[in-house]
């Protein structure tokens, strides 16, 4: 928690919807005649310095894929802002370093909704997401990606609540204290996906889905190793969701959802959001050792020993250097996501499928690269055969209804 800049109290009002709409000016949102009626994207990424550097100041141009501009022009409605955080060691230090970090970012998207309040607000019920859209303007919600964040206590998960978070990622890259991960960290030992090592879901992993069914949050699989979502499937009361997952049998990587769990999250009610990440949707190995290199030259530059993502990620000379990398090794394009959306649709049904971007944490292909291309998709998925009730469907109203599914479960 960053405590040079205690929680602001307009974002409880916020968060309480004890705003009023009669306070906004005229709308923000240019809505073009063919948008569908709601476009929610469920992952994008914000840096540590959010809204505290200027060049992440997101009511100005900014160089992040995402911000006010960006959504308006390219009439995205509404994100899910992501409370990262890295995977460290299970221990006090390691918890207590999670959950300052985690701080630093829900005090970021707090600056955001109390500087802009005429062009984004917080969406904490389905139904403010909606009258948000209706008046014209962006929606924030917010979601933690890697539960470690919640420094092993289960009250945390009420604090996160309290801050407005509605979605809680159980884990990331590497193991932690609720989950084994899809991507564990062999190298330091712990057991392979799918190995007779792997846990599943712990004790307290069970604790958090139990406690998040009853506050009425999304338990978001995406990262979860398979036997995890299987627990996650058998634990939860109420549908889950995979906010940034892609499919295995597309493309065989372990952060794709094998057929056999689409399926199970749909036949559950969930829905899986699929995800424009470059390395879910085609293999590249020469682009992931150019940019292996290109990062570990920006660090060396930068007189850093290793890659820093939120320091490094938009340097000058690391967009020079990708876009050196794309002529020759270009990304993943709307067609190969498209194909991913379809298979998708194929195997769990058109009710359980939705759209996720990753960008700034990775995320972006050509076509849809920042928020301002969101038409692009849009055009593809009609192009696609897609009717608008479908594309209606997949831009966020199976979301909302799972969403709202959710929130029939809560015990207040
Ligand atoms: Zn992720």
């Amino acid at each position: 928690m960053n405590r040079t800049a205690p929680r602001p109290p307009a974002l409880v009002r916020l968060a309480l919807g004890l705003t009023t709409l009669a306070a906004i000016p005229a709308a923000a949102m240019q809505a073009a005649p063919h948008d569908p009626p709601l476009t929610i994207d469920t992952h994008v990424d914000i840096p540590f310095a959010y809204m505290r550097e200027p060049r992440f100041d997101v009511g100005r141009d900014t160089p992040l894929k995402v911000d006010l501009g960006k959504m308006e022009r390219g009439g995205l409605d509404a994100a899910f802002f992501v409370i990262w955080v890295p995977q460290g060691p299970l221990t006090p230090a390691g918890y207590a370093r999670a959950v300052e970090q985690a701080g630093q970012k829900y005090d970021g998207i707090g600056r955001m909704l109390m500087q802009y309040p005429d062009r984004i607000r917080l969406a904490a019920t389905p139904e403010q997401l909606v009258a948000n859209r209706q008046a014209g303007l962006l929606s924030a919600t917010i979601e933690i990606e890697n539960a470690y964040s919640l420094g092993h206590d289960l009250r945390r998960l009420d604090a996160a609540f309290d801050r407005g978070a509605r979605s809680v990622g159980l884990v990331h890259v590497g193991n932690n204290d609720l989950c084994s991960s899809s991507l564990p960290d062999t190298e330091h030992g712990e057991p392979a996906m799918n190995s007779q090592g792997d846990a599943g879901m712990s004790a307290f992993g069970r604790a958090v889905v139990q406690r998040a069914n009853r506050l009425g949050m999304l338990v978001d699989i995406s990262h979860a190793s398979d036997r995890c979502v299987r627990d996650a499937l058998a634990v939860s009361a109420a549908p889950i969701i995979a906010s940034h997952s892609g499919a295995r049998a597309v493309l065989d990587h372990p952060r794709n959802l094998p057929d056999e769990l689409l399926r199970a999250i749909a036949t559950k009610g969930g829905v899986v959001q699929a995800v424009a990440f470059k390395e879910f949707l085609k293999r590249d190995p020469g682009r992931e050792a150019a940019e292996k290199k290109l990062q570990d030259a920006v660090a060396k530059a930068n007189g850093d020993a290793k890659y820093d993502s939120d320091r490094d990620d938009y340097l000058p000379a690391m967009a020079q250097g990708m876009a050196a990398i794309q002529q020759q090794y270009p990304l993943p394009t709307l067609d190969d996501y498209v194909k991913q959306i379809r298979h998708m649709v194929q195997v769990a049904g058109i009710d359980h499928v939705g759209i996720a971007s990753d960008f700034d944490g990775g995320g972006g292909i050509t076509g849809w690269n920042d928020a301002g291309e969101t038409r692009n998709l849009t055009a593809a998925l009609r192009h696609a055969g897609f009717s608008d009730a479908d594309i209606a469907k997949l831009w966020g109203g199976n979301l909302l209804r799972v969403w709202r599914e959710v929130e029939r479960h809560a015990q207040p």
